[in-house]
């Protein structure tokens, strides 16, 4: 469901289920499919054995042997070096040990007897026919059984397998070459339109399409063209449908690959993928090399404490060396997706790299409203639908969900004997899907909404009303994807080196806003506000230990930087040592409650007298989702 240019049927229906199953190459070859052919191997063999062979019974004692000539039941006894082999038939059928087409089977005794006068006797005495069988007369047809014969079937096997194996694309020997996944997709479908609900990502990825398009207007001017741009965000939000687009927007080749394709058993191979994937498509330029799920490959190397995972290492370095290693003019950008930008590798996101990251969120009100209209095109609907309630009631939604929805929808309505999807199946659908993402905890509850929708609001009511502090770009309670259930974007409006007391003091208030209103509006608090609380000491800390900015210690630096280790992570914190009694963590820890408890109360009663506005933009964010810059000054009328 994720192959943005396949259009759905005319009726506009995807069938979970449907379609012919494509065998997946990977799994072919697996050991399975080996299985398989062991137990064809071994039944195969018996059966040859149980056609071909007389029916030997187990070696019996020779008393008994002799016992069973005296009773007559041995008629023919036949004499080699290491055993007797009596049967219980007349008739010679052949010479051969071994192979005796006796289908008529007969019943077969062997032992390992001693060669006396007195069995010669009772040989005789019983008429039993006997000869010995030299080992030179078979040795030919032994050799034939025990070497030729398997390994003719063995090398039979290995040719049918290879010529499976062949049909696959490729030759096993050259694991290095990309199988036929890798191949150069022209002329795609998908355009920009068909992506909604992510204009920011939108804006930035059409600039990307321009260098595509026109490579020279950039570089006659000196410009560096990007190599690398890397799609940031939760799963479904659209990231390989964008990556497309932009290929069908300009028009040019597109190399798709997940990072695990290169992810192999053998060391070194990965790699090879690498050179590979560069070489066709530095070919084919201008295209667009598309690497899905970058983190499998690009996992930071540093927090690899077990050792590490050499064949991904040498994969993620053949990265980085080809993508330092070609030129931007040449028409080849490199696209890459991932829901886990903390994990990568410090060295994919340098200048050069995949120096330009592109947020790609969850889409608000109006632009899930678009995704779904976008995706209800082809599906005839009701004119009664009305698409934004049905975007109302799925807050938190990706756009795969949404259609998923529309798809389902129009199914239920097929179920239902309708010929147009009306409202009522769209909130069926819904509540289908809700169901399974509230067990992956991916949707938020309408209480718990409107706590966030307050939380934030006095985040950035206070930001407002704060001299100094940074201005109020955006209020959101669309969950952010990575465990934020909705934000406040303060944009600086200048590059700041230095931080007056009060300003420290007011960025603590701010941080300290979301809870005060929880606490104001519901009269209870939640575990929203840990990661502000975390912050907010954080800034109350330092200006306590090292801006000298308490009380008791005022002018007193009580940390010292230690030298911070070579080749650490850029963006850890160099390694502080503490400086100071137990007596003085326990004056800074009390120091630092009442700092938050002064200015927690402060941060209380600004919010109180607002109380009209805190509800007023709280109720407008619940509706709308998100507030931007001007929206939220026009209502605070500053
Ligand atoms: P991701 O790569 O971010 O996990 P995909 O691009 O694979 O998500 O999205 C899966 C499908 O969901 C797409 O093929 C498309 O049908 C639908 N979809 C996801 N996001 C959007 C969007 N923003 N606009 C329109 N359709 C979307
Ligand atoms: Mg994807
Ligand atoms: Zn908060």
């Amino acid at each position: 469901m994720n192959d943005g240019d396949k259009k759905p049927k005319k009726n506009g229906l995807r069938f979970p289920f449907g379609g012919p199953q494509l065998p997946d190459p990977k799994k072919f070859g697996g050991w399975k499919f080996t299985i398989i052919y062991i137990v064809i191997l071994i039944v195969g063999m018996s059966l040859f054995n149980y056609v071909f062979m007389n029916r030997v019974n187990p070696t019996i004692d020779f008393s008994e042997f002799k016992a069973r000539i005296a009773s007559g039941e041995i008629k023919r006894v036949e004499l080699t070096d290491s055993y007797f082999t009596g049967y219980t038939t007349q008739r010679q059928l052949t010479q051969v040990p071994g192979l005796r087409s006796n289908l008529r089977a007969a019943n077969v005794y062997r032992t390992v007897g001693i060669l006396t006068e007195d069995f010669i006797r009772l040989l005789d005495s019983q008429g039993v026919g006997y000869y010995a069988v030299s080992r030179e007369g078979s040795a030919i047809l032994n050799i034939i059984f025990s070497w030729v014969l398997p390994i003719a079937i063995f090398f039979f096997i290995w040719r049918f397998l290879m010529k499976r194996l062949g049909n696959m694309g490729g030759n096993v020997l050259s694991v290095g070459q990309n199988r036929a996944v890798i191949v150069a997709e022209g002329d795609i479908v998908t355009r920009f339109s068909d992506v909604a609900g992510v204009d920011e990502a939108k804006e930035e990825l059409v600039e990307v399409v321009d260098f595509l398009k026109n490579p020279k207007k950039y570089t006659d001017i000196g410009g560096k063209i990007p190599k690398g741009v890397l799609l940031v965000g939760p799963p479904g939000t659209g990231k390989t449908l964008l990556a497309r687009a932009v290929a069908g927007e300009a028009g040019v080749a597109f190399f798709r690959m997940s990072g695990a394709d290169f992810v192999e058993m053998f060391v070194g191979v990965g790699a090879a993928r690498v050179r590979d994937l560069f070489k066709q498509a530095r070919d084919k330029a201008p295209c667009i090399i598309f690497i899905d799920e970058l983190d499998a490959i690009g996992k930071s190397r540093i927090n690899n404490i077990a050792g590490g995972n050499d064949e991904r290492e040498q994969t993620l370095n053949q990265l980085l060396v080809e993508m330092d290693g070609f030129d931007a003019t040449s028409g080849l950008i490199i696209l890459a997706a991932t829901n886990r930008p903390d994990v990568l590798d410090p060295a994919l996101l340098r200048p050069g790299r995949f120096d330009r990251q592109v947020l790609v969120d969850r889409p608000d009100l109006k632009g899930r409203e678009a995704i779904l209209s976008i995706h209800s095109k082809p599906v005839k609907l009701s004119p009664q639908v009305d698409l934004a309630a049905v975007a109302r009631l799925t807050s938190g939604f990706v756009g795969a969900d949404l259609a998923n929805i529309v798809n389902e929808a129009a199914l239920l309505a097929v179920r239902g004997g309708r010929t147009l999807v009306i409202q009522k199946d769209f909130e069926e659908a819904i509540e289908k899907t809700v169901a399974g993402l509230q067990k992956k905890n991916r949707i938020i509850k309408d209480d718990e909404r409107r706590i966030v929708a307050f939380h934030e609001t006095g985040h950035a009511l206070i930001a407002a009303f704060t001299p100094g502090s940074d201005p109020v770009q955006k209020i959101s309670i669309v969950p952010r994807g990575f465990g934020a259930l909705g934000y406040t974007l303060q944009m600086p409006v200048e590059d700041r080196y230095l931080m007056t007391e009060d300003e420290l003091l007011g960025k603590i208030n701010v941080l300290l806003g979301g809870r005060a209103a929880e606490e104001l509006v519901f009269g209870k608090i939640s575990t929203g506000a840990a990661n502000d609380l975390t912050k907010a000491a954080d800034v109350a800390r330092r200006m306590i230990t090292d801006y000298g900015m308490s009380a008791r210690f005022k002018n007193v630096a009580l940390t010292q930087r230690g030298a911070s280790m070579l080749g650490t992570h850029e963006q850890r914190e160099p390694q502080f040592q503490r400086e100071y009694s137990e007596s003085t963590q326990q004056y800074i820890d009390e120091e630092m409650a009442s700092m938050m408890e002064t200015q927690y109360n402060i941060v209380k009663t600004m919010l109180s007298e607002r109380r009209s506005l805190l509800d007023s933009i709280a109720a407008q964010l619940l509706e709308k989702e998100t507030l931007d810059e001007h929206e939220f000054k026009a209502m605070v009328n500053i």
